[in-house]
């Protein structure tokens, strides 16, 4: 994410819209329907999901485990104590960038990348960081900070030298 938004996020943070919510939901309504993640899959390329104890349950059922067995062989704990995968990119990812657990894939990638979540303001750290990741997420705070140019504008014009949508 090219540094000014990260500067933008660090101000929303500092003083959220109250329409943030309906905002980003709407940005990510828009941007993912225009994006084909089964193109993309960095998400699982370079960051893992953190692991629920239900997560890995699921999973080990489903691969014919014991918890313990999944648990030794695809996860470690990391410095934070939580329980993440063993090596990247993730082991259950495809060649053609599909799930091969998807059904019972962790909670963590069925919320990524969390931004049609409720309280966003809370998640701005979490949403700078993602957007060095996620091309959506990129192009969704791309737009926020075209949106809050307009709304800061006299009429709701775009001024002069505002942040443009990255291309
Ligand atoms: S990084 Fe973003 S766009 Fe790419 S696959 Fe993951 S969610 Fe989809
Ligand atoms: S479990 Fe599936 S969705 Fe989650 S990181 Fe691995 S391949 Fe991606």
């Amino acid at each position: 994410m090219k540094s000014g938004s990260d500067a933008f996020l660090k101000r929303l943070k500092r003083q959220p819209p109250r329409d943030l919510d309906e905002v980003v939901h709407r940005l990510h309504e828009q941007v993912f329907a225009k994006t084909d993640c089964l193109s993309c899959a960095n998400c699982c390329k370079t960051t893992g999901p953190l692991w629920t104890e239900r997560d890995k349950e699921r999973v080990a059922k489903r691969l014919r485990l014991k918890t313990a067995d999944f648990e030794s062989s695809y996860l470690r704990l990391d410095e934070d104590g939580d329980w993440v995968l063993k090596q990247l990119p993730c082991p259950f990812l495809e060649a053609d960038n599909a799930c091969s657990i998807y059904e019972d894939r962790p909670k963590a990638c069925r919320e990524y990348p969390h931004t049609d979540r409720v309280k966003q303001a809370q998640i701005l750290d979490l949403t700078a960081k993602n957007a060095l990741v996620c091309p959506a997420v990129s192009e969704i705070v791309a737009r926020m900070e075209l949106k809050y140019a307009e709304k800061a504008a006299p009429g709701g014009a775009v001024p002069q030298g505002a942040p443009r949508r990255r291309r």
